[in-house]
């Protein structure tokens, strides 16, 4: 079966992967200059090595991924650092620390319990919000909505959630919890704390970029164009036709949802074709904002975790949410790096870059403190995404893989994975689109 994906982001990838081992003849098609979409890496000539885009984390519960780098032949232990859990801030004004045992759940209820900068009254709450969420298999109300409501009809304190609630929402979700899904970040809770997997609650940083922990692998083997936008779909005798160029008797649209809109508007109309539309329309989308900083040499006197917790309140032009400090992440192939990473980051749009590049690093300075003097800045680059992910709002409709037209699928990190715009949720999203192609399930309106 000859099959086009279009876009080589982790989802496409993924999908043409899964194809490409099954036997299909797979053709990825790609707009830009390399792979690995919104996980890709830039090189500035302010740094010395390339960096990724922006700053990203996987989770121990990313069970396809990893399965996906094991198949693959990446060691996911030599390019991925491995941690349990640990929130916290520069100078221990909140530390959360799970012990390595019991792992999970267990663990982080022992973490809870004996977390720096959290009133027992505050512990108290949140670990019986935790139990009753757990007790209710994981399902929100629909009386609260947004993890605000929620989190007031919890009695949640404002220390919970300023430690706890708020940077878990914006880290996982891109979105503020005024607006945020509390669903989708009660899933995102099921698949780490609820998990019965020892390890679901770690964090994985990779030690290099990202498209090196299996994208450049899988590429190797794929028909891949690069720098080739598809402009136009249209239906032809035995398929699609793409740029009124490539026939293909099936394809898999991996793109963004603003790009999969454009893409189907040249499709025949149908009902099903016009809801799916109506669908696509309604994504909001949420900036990520990452300061690179390169340094003279590692930051080794900063508390030796690789990710720490900064205290964001942008009333006083404080915007950064947490910073990666490689100098503690195993193998990392630059020490000397840090990030700052603002999530949700529209309110820095107003900013000039400088300004907001000054108000990051004043913030470090500030929550670091003399303790820890920061070594000599080398460089910096600051990367704004700004379509970084979706806005994981209550009720917004994901479209599923399959469409109204025969033989077209859909995937990409917005499809109803269940998880907000994370890796893991493209990965399975590609995988779900590659299944339907392969066993041949298609529902047509036409
Ligand atoms: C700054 C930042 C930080 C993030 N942090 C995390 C994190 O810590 N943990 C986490 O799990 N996730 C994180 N994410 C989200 C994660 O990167 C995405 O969920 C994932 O990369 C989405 O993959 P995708 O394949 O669905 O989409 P994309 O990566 O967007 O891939 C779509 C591809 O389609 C291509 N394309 C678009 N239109 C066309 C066209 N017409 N023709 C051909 N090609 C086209 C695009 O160029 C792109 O390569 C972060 C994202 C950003 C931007």
């Amino acid at each position: 079966m000859n099959v086009a994906v279009i876009g080589a982001g982790w989802a496409g990838l993924s999908a043409a992967h899964t194809l490409k081992k099954a036997g299909c003849a797979v053709t990825v098609y790609e707009s830009g200059h390399q792979p690995g979409g919104r996980a890709r890496s830039v090189q500035s000539p302010d740094l010395s090595k390339p960096v990724d885009n922006g700053q990203h984390i996987l989770l121990g519960a990313y069970t396809e991924t990893l399965a996906l780098m094991k198949s693959c032949g990446v060691d996911a232990a030599e390019h991925l650092h491995r941690e349990p859990l640990y929130l916290g801030t520069p100078n221990n004004t909140f530390r959360l620390r799970p012990p390595r045992f019991p792992g999970g759940r267990a663990g982080m209820l022992f973490g809870l319990l004996g977390a720096l900068g959290l009133s027992w009254q505050s512990k108290y709450h949140l670990v019986r919000s935790l139990y009753q969420l757990e007790r209710k298999h994981w399902k929100i109300s629909p009386d609260t909505p947004t993890l605000s409501q929620w989190l007031r009809n919890q009695k949640q304190t404002h220390a919970a959630c300023k430690y706890f609630w708020h940077p878990l929402c914006l880290a996982a979700l891109n979105t503020h919890p005024d607006e945020a899904d509390a669903q989708i970040m009660a899933n995102v809770l099921k698949d780490s704390l609820g998990n019965r997997h020892k390890g679901a609650t770690d964090v994985l940083i990779a030690n290099d970029l990202l498209t090196s922990l299996w994208p450049t692998q899988v590429c190797r083997s794929l028909n891949l164009h690069l720098s080739t936008p598809i402009r136009r779909m249209t239906r032809s005798k035995n398929g699609f036709c793409l740029n009124d160029r490539y026939e293909h008797a099936a394809v898999i649209l991996a793109t963004s949802a603003h790009s999969a809109k454009k893409l189907l508007a040249d499709l025949p109309e149908c009902n099903d074709g016009k809801t799916l539309h109506t669908q696509l329309s309604t994504f909001e989308y949420r900036r990520i904002a990452t300061l690179w900083i390169e340094l003279t040499q590692p930051w080794e006197s900063l508390p030796p975790r690789p990710m720490l917790m900064l205290e964001d309140d942008p009333k006083q032009h404080a915007y950064g949410q947490w910073l990666f400090n490689h100098a503690h992440i195993k193998g990392s192939r630059n020490r000397n790096l840090l990030a700052i990473v603002t999530s949700d980051a529209n309110v820095l749009e107003s900013l000039p870059r400088e300004k907001a590049v000054h108000y990051l690093l004043n913030q470090l300075a500030t929550e670091t403190g003399d303790a820890c003097p920061m070594p000599t800045i080398r460089g910096h680059t600051f990367v704004v995404e700004k379509r970084a992910t979706f806005a994981a709002t209550p009720n917004l409709a994901r479209p599923a893989a399959q469409t109204p037209w025969r033989g077209l699928w859909l995937a990409g990190d917005w499809t109803d994975t269940g998880y907000p715009a994370v890796l893991e949720g493209a990965v399975r999203s590609g995988l779900t689109a590659a299944k339907h192609v392969l066993v041949g399930r298609v529902q047509s309106c036409l």
